[in-house]
């Protein structure tokens, strides 16, 4: 996970002072020497953690902190905002054009995840939004490039503009803009080429772009993973192009969170977008507030309820309402909803969104092996109808056969059978108990 050792090492610092009743300069100064390592250790450009470090110690033995009744909040509050204020402050929207289509261009090295996040955004705009995509593949240098966007419009059925190998991209781009008005799309988003190394040959042909189709935005993708690198890149790209935001892609991965903290405050750019993983739906617009939150360990639920709402489907979590009110409450009912909570993402990093969640002991780095659940889901699916409507009938020999159907053992479909009955007889005694007597049960 990004940020892990910025995050523990900043909480740490935080938890020293956050219950002092009186914060000294001394105080200060000693808790600012240990930020300003933590943030250079997390690869932070050095120009930008003086900065921060001198703009938190100032108003850290300010009147604010003064005048406070709990100083050492007030002093945690300071870095959550200093910390919010360097990756942009406020969250910066994607650009609607006044007239459609908004063209999107996106820009980038080879290998930051350019053609991925290009496929993502389709993919955010047209489910999280309701907008109409073109994709158009104008990376005509690296090899698969096109057939690899073709593959993506196919899986998110969004369409694709396409001109092969053969065509200048700032032709592609032109005839592309055509194509979306005449269709009325209202987005396009084009991927344009990548180098391994910035040079004047794709300079030339990103201007010439830009000149061709006015684009709205031009978004660049870059590897969180390279560190400051990924700084030096966005800068050039920044003054030879004039980039409107940054997308920050891999996030997931255990970046220091250098790049992350450090690209606003030394391009000026946003960060518009950050990349959390490999699938289509690993999208999340960037929020600097949030994002702070984050590496303070004050968790993240308002980003939690949005791929909450984003992945359950709302009949469906009404009617499993009513089942376990009712108790009629199935094996099947039961799969489906592992299923939904499995498409919020990896239980482990849905549990870090959770404020406090790394002061439980054991929480923070319990590892949530998504194995096991693929474990119980075979055994389910290797039921009959009957036995998941009535799994009192899966006697011995039934048990045998689908623990070889789901390539599991007799005591692992024992157990799964165990604890669904305990699940089933909690639903009964939630539904029946009056309610002033629900206080002495305990959750299994
Ligand atoms: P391009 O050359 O810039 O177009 O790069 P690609 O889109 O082909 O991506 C390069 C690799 O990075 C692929 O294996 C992607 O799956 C991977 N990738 C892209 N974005 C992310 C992300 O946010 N997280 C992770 N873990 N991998 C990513």
């Amino acid at each position: 996970m990004a940020f892990e050792g910025l995050s523990e090492r900043l909480q740490q610092v935080m938890s020293r002072i956050r219950g002092k009743g009186k914060v000294t300069e001394a105080d200060v100064k000693e808790m600012m020497r240990e930020v300003r390592l933590a943030l250079l250790e997390a690869d932070v450009n050095f120009k930008v953690v003086k900065d921060f470090i001198k703009q938190v110690s100032e108003r850290a033995v300010g009147q604010e902190v003064m005048k406070s009744l709990t100083p050492g909040q007030q002093v945690i509050k300071i870095v959550k905002e200093e910390l919010t204020a360097l990756m942009g402050g406020e969250q910066s929207q994607i650009a609607v054009a006044k007239k459609p289509p908004t063209v999107v261009m996106m820009v980038g090295l080879q290998g930051a995840g350019k053609t991925t996040t290009t496929g993502k955004l389709a993919n955010w705009l047209r489910k999280r939004h309701n907008r109409k995509p073109l994709l158009v593949a104008a990376d005509v240098y690296r090899p698969a490039a096109i057939k690899q966007l073709e593959t993506l419009g196919k899986q998110l059925s969004v369409p694709v503009f396409s001109l092969g190998e053969h065509e200048n991209p700032v032709e592609i781009a032109k005839r592309a803009l055509e194509q979306a008005k005449a269709e009325h799309c209202d987005y396009v988003l084009i991927d344009t080429a990548g180098r391994l190394h910035i040079d004047e040959g794709l300079m030339d042909e990103l201007r010439q772009m830009k000149e061709a189709v006015k684009p709205d935005e031009i978004f660049l993708v870059v590897d969180a993973m390279t560190g400051q690198d990924a700084v030096n890149v966005a800068q050039s790209f920044h003054e030879q192009l004039g980039i409107t935001g940054v997308i920050l892609t891999k996030l997931d991965g255990d970046t220091r969170g250098g790049a992350a903290l450090s690209i606003r405050a030394v391009t000026g750019a946003p960060i518009k977008f950050a990349g959390m993983g490999e699938k289509l739906d690993a999208l999340e617009p960037f929020h600097p507030e949030r994002m702070a939150s984050r590496i303070l360990g004050m968790g993240d639920v308002l980003t939690l309820i949005e791929k909450a709402q984003a992945a359950v489907d709302e009949e469906k979590a009404k009617e499993l309402e009513q089942k376990m009110r009712t108790a009629t409450f199935t094996l099947d009912d039961f799969l489906d909803q592992l299923g939904q909570v499995r498409k919020l993402g990896p239980l482990d990093e849905l549990i870090k969104m959770l404020p406090g969640a790394n002061k439980i002991k054991g929480l923070a780095n319990i590892q949530v092996d998504e194995k096991q659940i693929a474990r119980v889901e075979a055994i389910i699916r290797s039921m009959t109808k009957e036995e998941k409507m009535h799994p009192e009938i899966i006697n011995g020999s039934r048990k045998k056969r689908i623990a070889k159907g789901s390539g599991t053992t007799v005591q692992e479909v024992n157990r799964l059978l165990k604890q669904f009955d305990e699940m089933k007889k909690m639903m009964k005694m939630m539904t029946n108990v009056p309610k002033g007597k629900k206080k002495g049960f305990r959750f299994p």
